[in-house]
């Protein structure tokens, strides 16, 4: 089968006053379908940067991103916002939750954003976090949940449209070296459950070896 990712000489520099930072230097990398992949650095290494240009938040990269059987690097605008909602799901350190909306509405409104029937999406999302140990704090809002639920429900909300394709940015960096381990085995096994493949950035050795496979980010490159 295709690879879901596909990055060819990817570069990235940043320009800070007469100064250019070459963050990535030709990134070549590919995931299969359902292939879990650590992106494993320091910080500072450019982990989040190749995050961002793989989750077409971002431009100013070049080289060629394959999503599927698609370019995304060419994709105007409005393409690459249909790409991001319809393969990707995302997963920050912070949770990026809307604070005036249950963990479950958290779950549903990206299901809405795709027109999943108002029942499906409910019920998807109730599945979803239950199956993550939140069955009993769906109408808790993200204020009213610990660290680790949060982040739960940051992950039940990334897997809710099955994307092909999940990208976690140090998903548990913020939460306690426990707490994170528990949370952490708990996204791998239900990233494995629902088929999605992921490529989760983290600088915790441990964390990575979970993964299916460990890529490095050394002075831009991958090895
Ligand atoms: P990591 O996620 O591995 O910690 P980042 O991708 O955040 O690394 O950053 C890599 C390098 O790029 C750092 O030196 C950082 O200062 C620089 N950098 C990231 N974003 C910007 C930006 N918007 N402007 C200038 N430099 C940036
Ligand atoms: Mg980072």
């Amino acid at each position: 089968m295709n690879d879901i990712l596909k990055v060819t000489g990817l570069c990235r520099n940043f320009i800070q006053g007469d100064e250019t930072i070459e963050v990535l230097r030709g990134v070549d990398l590919a995931v299969a379908p359902g292939e879990i992949v650590a992106l494993l650095g320091p910080s500072g290494s450019g982990k989040s940067t190749l995050l961002q240009a793989v989750g077409l938040l971002e431009g100013g990269f070049q080289g060629s991103i394959m999503i599927g059987d698609e370019e995304a690097a060419n994709l105007p605008s409005d393409g690459r916002t249909r790409l991001r909602r319809d393969a990707l799901g995302f997963v920050y350190q912070f949770h990026h939750l809307l604070p005036d909306f249950s963990a479950a509405e958290n779950v549903i409104l990206p299901q809405m954003i795709r027109d999943v029937e108002p029942k499906a999406a409910r019920a998807r999302a109730e599945s979803l976090l239950a199956s993550l140990g939140l069955g009993h704090r769906l109408t808790h809002r993200p204020s009213q949940l610990s660290g680790g639920e949060q982040q739960r429900v940051a992950v039940a909300r990334a897997l809710a449209n099955r994307p092909a394709l999940v990208l976690a940015d140090e998903p548990t960096g913020n939460l306690d070296e426990h707490t994170a381990d528990i949370v952490f085995g708990e996204f791998l096994r239900l990233v494995r459950e629902e088929g999605s493949a992921a490529l989760v950035a983290t600088h915790n050795e441990r964390l990575a070896k979970k993964m299916d496979r460990v890529l490095r980010l050394h002075e831009g490159v991958l090895q």
